[in-house]
């Protein structure tokens, strides 16, 4: 686990124990801190009882406290832990910050921090990939994989990959990536901040904890990100400040089979930066980009059955993370898209999808926006009102043809109809598989 010296005898204060916040109280109280714990279920409460203080710090005096350690859910802009921290000006943060404070006494180390609406993960994943395949000891943390307190820490000359989400970047307050990293910024999240321009704020607070002397790095696909960039560009010097758009590398994408798409061209641009900012050379990051293997539910093949393709990119829960899964697959004379699209949606326009509609063969809507994404569709492209994942996936696998791609790519939400995107993702999955095989046993049946 990390841990710190600086934690000691000091006083915290930790709200939400699921995996962050846990790790929270354990890295806390290894470094010799007092620690209150809350969380309004009582199995967690129980496993630290009697190694901390048990109380909900909303009802607390927190005369005393160096900070309330939040778990990045809590919505901050409604929960009463903010205004009644704020009356005793103490801080409100995150596991992340707990990161940023336990770092001088860590051995000598960089950190990588990624943040933007869509392709945080994947970028994370990719970068870590590549630092690892350069034989750089590497972690990655954050918003993906192990909560980083949890993780041992790095031999001298390690490189942290931080994913870092708005509401991870909302509780941190001294984490100075030696690189950071904005990919995108499309509105999403608007029920957590006061509009677009709020959520775009918060993500442009991990450039303003750097020093100038350290490196920012920003995706061109959209015009906020590049006013951020542009921001910037005024407060470093030019070799510390680069916008990439992976023009340069366009050529090397077919080598990367989880790197397919537009999308993940501009992941892997970003990515190519990094591993240049942190020193390594094209022959240690050019190999890596082709070894990598991409992450579950983003764009993941999994099935081939009768030469059509199934692909979850069930992550995709807003309409500009479905457009680039709709573009990767350009219209060939014998390949066409079967696009299971809807859930719980986050707007009401498919709009940022609409340049790609000329790939879809046909339409399978499904969740709570399915009727109303079927009427926008239906002046377009065929249209099935599937409302089930089950059904939709069955006729979708009727209407394909050998060289076709069955994708889902919902453009929204899951929570309408499953616990989260991982759980659709492996619906999706455990559907497609029990399908096939009821098909093939029916073939089998036919023969006999
Ligand atoms: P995040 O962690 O930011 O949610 P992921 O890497 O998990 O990002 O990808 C989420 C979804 O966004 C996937 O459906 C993927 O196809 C899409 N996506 C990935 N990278 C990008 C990008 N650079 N721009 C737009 N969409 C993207």
């Amino acid at each position: 686990m990390i841990t710190s010296p600086a934690f000691a005898g000091k006083k915290y204060a930790v709200l939400g124990l699921a995996r962050s916040g846990m790790s929270a109280v354990e890295s806390l109280l290894a470094g010799g801190a007092q620690v209150t714990a809350w969380d309004s279920r009582e199995e967690p409460r129980r496993m630290l009882e009697g190694r901390c203080e048990l109380a909900d710090p909303v009802g607390l005096d927190l005369t005393g406290f160096d900070g309330v350690v939040v778990s990045p859910g809590v919505p901050l802009n409604q929960h009463p832990i903010a205004q009644h921290a704020a009356s005793f000006a103490v801080p409100v943060i995150g596991d992340i910050e707990l990161f940023a404070i336990a770092r001088p006494d860590l051995p000598a180390h960089r950190v990588v921090g990624i943040t933007g609406t869509n392709g945080k993960s994947t970028t994370t994943a990719l970068v870590h990939h590549i630092v690892q395949s350069a034989a750089l000891p590497a972690r990655m943390g954050g918003n993906i994989g192990l909560p980083v307190l949890a993780q041992n820490p790095l031999d001298a000359g390690g490189v942290y990959v931080l994913e870092l989400s708005s509401y991870q970047i909302d509780l941190t307050h001294s984490l100075a990536c030696e690189v950071a990293v904005l990919l995108n910024l499309t509105p999403d999240h608007l029920d957590r901040y006061d509009g677009f321009t709020g959520y775009a704020a918060a993500k442009a607070r991990l450039f303003a904890m750097q020093r100038p002397d350290q490196v920012a790095i920003f995706g061109v696909s959209d015009a906020k990100t590049q006013s951020i960039a542009a921001r910037e560009s005024h407060l470093r010097a030019p070799d510390k400040v680069c916008s990439v758009d992976g023009k340069d590398l366009a050529a090397l994408q077919s080598n990367w089979p989880s790197l397919q798409g537009p999308h993940n061209l501009q992941n892997a641009a970003a990515a190519v930066a990094i591993a240049e900012a942190l020193g390594l050379t094209p022959a240690q990051w050019r190999p890596a980009l082709a070894s990598f293997r991409g992450l579950p539910h983003r764009m993941e093949r999994v099935a081939d059955i009768n030469g059509v393709m199934f692909i979850n990119d069930s992550k995709a829960t807003n309409p500009a993370s479905t457009a680039p899964a709709l573009a990767a697959f350009p219209p060939a004379p014998n390949r066409r898209v079967h696009w299971i699209v809807g859930g719980l949606p986050k707007g009401d326009s498919l709009d940022e999808c609409a340049p790609w509609f000329g790939n879809i063969a046909a339409a399978y809507t499904i969740g709570e926006a399915g009727p109303r994404f079927a009427d926008q569709l239906e002046d377009v492209m065929p249209v099935r009102r599937s409302e089930m994942m089950c059904e939709a996936i069955r006729q979708a696998m009727i209407d394909a043809k050998p060289g076709d791609v069955v994708l889902l790519s919902p453009a929204c939400a899951s929570f309408d109809q499953f616990r989260d995107y991982e759980a659709r993702g492996d619906a999706f999955r455990q559907i497609v598989m029990a399908l096939s095989a009821d098909d093939l046993g029916s073939a089998a049946g036919g023969q006999r």
